[in-house]
């Protein structure tokens, strides 16, 4: 499987890293080894100083899907978490300053934690979702779909021209406002409405 996601999707995010907000939806690719599940601890790797927390919804793909159209992407999902992209904004801004693709400020392993997936039906308004990520007992992002510059539907239809999705991919949908640094010993809750989806240790 493969981890996709979208890059500068909430305005006031893009805003914040002093990002343009694109006119086409940006991507990339996590691989599986990124994964990080079951609340396990995150352990703050050695090869970076400054580890940036985003908190996402994560679309799980239920079939193989090529030019999707956007009419029938939510034919492609049923169920729904929530993750952190972690990323190493030391190297990242390094990347972005050389050029460089992001794959070793994005891709490393354990920078894709993702809760357990629950059915979209569960939700009361499957088309306009709310969640959040606590820092510490304290509320640091806020997101909602309705604010994202690109909804999944029209997210999918884009990013299969370009590459087949599969059963079992995960599309990480980007990150509100509200990102900062994590150090040891942080331990960070994510709810969806006022759902606990997630709530691990940085070690
Ligand atoms: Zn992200």
């Amino acid at each position: 499987m493969k981890i996709v996601c979208i890059g500068r999707n909430y305005a006031q995010h893009a805003k914040e890293l002093h990002n343009e907000v694109p006119e086409k939806p940006l991507f990339f690719v996590k691989p599986d080894t990124a994964l990080l599940t079951e609340n396990k601890p995150f352990y703050f790797p050695e090869f970076s100083k400054n580890i940036r927390y985003e908190c996402e919804l994560v679309y799980k793909i239920n079939k193989v899907g090529k030019n999707i159209s956007e009419k029938f992407a939510s034919k492609y999902y049923t169920q729904i978490g929530l993750g952190i992209d972690f990323t190493a904004q030391d190297l990242q801004e390094d990347c972005k300053e050389k050029r460089y693709p992001w794959e070793i400020a994005k891709g490393f392993d354990s920078s894709a934690v993702v809760s357990n997936f629950i059915p979209l039906t569960s939700l009361q308004q499957p088309e306009n979702i709310n969640f959040h990520l606590e820092l510490n007992g304290t509320t640091v992002q806020i997101g909602k779909t309705e604010e994202m510059l690109f909804p999944i539907d029209k997210f999918l239809a884009y990013v299969s021209q370009f590459m087949t999705l599969k059963t079992g991919d995960l599309i990480f949908t980007g990150t509100p406002a509200g990102v900062g640094s994590i150090k040891i010993g942080d331990r960070l809750v994510g709810f969806l409405e006022e759902k606990e989806m997630f709530n691990f240790e940085i070690k």
